[in-house]
């Protein structure tokens, strides 16, 4: 075996690992030695010493995080390999295409890669950490991106700021790892978007609701449509493209509403079919009148960060679609989402379900979305599956 602090633990405790689960909860834990310090690679063992994997350690409910459960040394062939593999996958669903250059290269767990996330804008890569070991790593893993073949990465941004854990007193620095600032416009599925990864929110896109935006656009021919939390304006660029007769985006932040303007004039130029404006959604839902709209997207942040908010955010859930089921015109499509882990596909359902009840409307589910093959789940680990929406018909 490799020279590295061993994990043992408890009896028993080894079960979901021996299925791939690749977390070790510290409650499993029966030993450690002193002196492991957070970001380390260990070894994990059961209680009667079997090997079971190496990954990175953190303090916190999850104590490790396995990144092969072989017995593999943990260094840029380890990363060069495993992101090979991860871009073979993109190179399959043809992401990386003229007129397509924006895409996630990496999804964590989805991507056998825990603590990790890698997205690529034309020649910019931007990677985020969500683990103080990948955070350790990313200066192997900046130059195995810049060394892959067949990707031509030659800027890395790291952006882990507000991804990493803040007790682990890591004091990033959002930065470039490698290169510099290169043009933001990135491509999807033909139309350009301004990207903007040294401010904006996550790694400056959200990469994750492409193919459910090109879904909308089949729907938009001659519709009046409501993009809420527009943050860049996605949905409304292609809504625009699908001959939508109107758009109004809306985002509670001036600098999502300035980006989203900059997104549609980018491909519309001088085209008045769009408006923007930075206003609360349940505002701009309560004083719109009835049946101004009948196309409208709810998007809207994660409403629950952590398990202990689900009550709550079921409540913000039944809350925003009621609003909107009250006001939406008669033959229109709601598309919407929720992108809280901590929510499952059947609790936002029945959160859909009570505001649909609540307006008294006949609404029929026409499509079940999900995130993009770009963001793939883990089989072993189902936690993966966050991006949940529903295209619903109103009559
Ligand atoms: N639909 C977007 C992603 C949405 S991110 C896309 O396809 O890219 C969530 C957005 O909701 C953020 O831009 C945030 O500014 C906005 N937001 C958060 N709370 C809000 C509120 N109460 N009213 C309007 N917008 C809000």
């Amino acid at each position: 075996m490799n020279r590295r602090a061993v994990i043992t633990l408890r009896r028993g405790k080894e079960e979901s690992l021996d299925r791939f689960h690749p977390w070790v909860f510290s409650g499993a834990i029966a030993s450690m030695p002193e002196g492991i310090e957070e970001g380390d690679v260990v070894a994990v063992e059961s209680a009667d010493h079997r090997f079971i994997g190496v990954g990175h350690y953190q303090i916190g409910s999850i104590a490790v995080r396995i990144l092969d459960f072989g017995d593999t040394v943990i260094d840029k062939d380890f990363f060069a390999r495993r992101l090979t593999e991860a871009l073979a996958l993109r190179s399959t669903l043809c992401l990386d295409r003229p007129d397509n250059d924006a895409y996630r290269l990496v999804h964590g767990e989805g991507d056998f890669l825990p603590g990790l996330v890698v997205d690529i804008y034309g020649k910019t890569a931007v990677v985020q950490a969500h683990s103080p070991g990948m955070h350790y790593c990313r200066d192997m893993i900046a130059m195995a991106l810049t060394e892959l073949d067949m990707l031509e990465v030659a800027n890395v941004y790291y952006k882990s700021e507000t991804t990493l854990p803040y007790k682990a007193r890591l004091d990033p620095v959002n930065e470039y790892l490698i290169g510099g600032f290169d043009t933001n416009i990135a491509t999807e599925n033909g139309l350009q978007f301004h990207i903007d990864w040294l401010k904006g929110q996550k790694t400056g896109f959200f990469v994750d609701q492409r193919d459910n935006r090109a879904l909308l656009e089949s729907f938009s021919r001659g519709r009046s449509v409501l993009n809420m939390f527009c943050y860049t304006g996605g949905f409304s660029v292609y809504a625009m493209r699908g001959g939508a007769r109107r758009v109004v985006s809306v985002d509670s932040s001036a600098k999502a509403i300035a980006l989203t303007s900059a997104n549609v004039g980018l491909n519309f130029p001088d085209d008045n079919r769009h408006e923007a404006l930075a206003e609360d959604a349940f505002k701009y839902l309560d004083t719109m009148a009835n049946g101004e709209h009948d196309l409208i997207i709810l998007d809207p942040p994660a409403f629950a960060k952590h398990r202990s908010a689900l009550r709550n955010a079921l409540r913000g859930y039944q809350r925003l679609n009621f609003k909107a089921f009250e006001k939406i015109a008669p033959g229109g499509i709601l598309f919407t989402f929720s992108c809280s882990q901590a929510v499952s596909r059947e609790q936002f359902r029945l959160a859909v379900f009570s505001a649909a009840a609540q307006s008294r409307r006949r609404v029929r589910i026409i499509k079940q979305l999900t995130q993009p093959a770009d963001h793939p789940v883990n089989i072993y680990h189902p936690e993966g599956e966050y991006l949940k929406g529903l295209v619903l018909y109103v009559e």
